[in-house]
């Protein structure tokens, strides 16, 4: 498995799938959810809705997965997932651990090859993105995927150089 890392749009990448950091409604909302339903189109939400009636009733679960198309975004699949809301004072990491291997056993299922991952839980809800970085490489590095292809597309100069000095750290140990 390689680990790369790219500045930018998640939803300009070239992948099989890209992940969504969606909320448990499946229903949109902002940040990178709100641009993937923005770029991807109307197909995507309809699948969302459907999966609302049948499967998740009472919505996705926090640290669970599930797939849907990518509409016009130049990726075959999106792969949507809840992450936990920070709490300062309560250890949820093994929520967030569980939404990039949830993704990625969902991105097994499907036979992708290339994923592409936000930061999960950095934005609206609050993860500090040190330990969010941590905790989404050290759950990659320990996976068993055949997901060969594994990107983290984060949004700024200083989400940028956070992964890279926690990728330089984590594969020194
Ligand atoms: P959450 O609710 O899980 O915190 P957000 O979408 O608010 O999700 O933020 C997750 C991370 O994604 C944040 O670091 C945010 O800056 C980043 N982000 C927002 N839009 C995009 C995008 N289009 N592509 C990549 N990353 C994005």
């Amino acid at each position: 498995m390689r680990i790369g890392l790219v500045r930018g749009d998640i939803t300009e990448e070239r992948v099989d799938a890209v992940v969504n950091a969606a909320n448990s409604t499946l229903l949109g909302g902002g940040g990178v959810d709100g641009a993937i339903h923005r770029r991807g189109g109307p197909e995507i939400l309809a699948e969302c809705r459907a999966l609302r009636a049948s499967r998740y009733g009472g919505g996705l679960p926090t640290g669970q997965a599930v797939a849907t198309t990518a509409g016009r975004l130049p990726a075959r699949w999106v792969i949507h997932t809840v992450g936990p809301v920070y709490s300062p004072t309560e250890d949820r990491s093994a929520l967030l651990a569980s939404c990039y291997a949830e993704s990625l056993r969902v991105a097994d299922e499907l036979g992708a090859r290339s994923v592409a991952f936000p930061a999960i839980s950095t934005g609206v809800y609050g993860w500090p993105m040190d330990d969010g970085a941590r905790v989404a490489v050290m759950t990659l590095r320990e996976s068993s995927t055949t997901v060969g292809d594994i990107r983290f597309v984060l949004f700024g100069a200083e989400a940028y150089s956070t992964f890279a000095s926690v990728l330089a750290e984590l594969s020194l140990e």
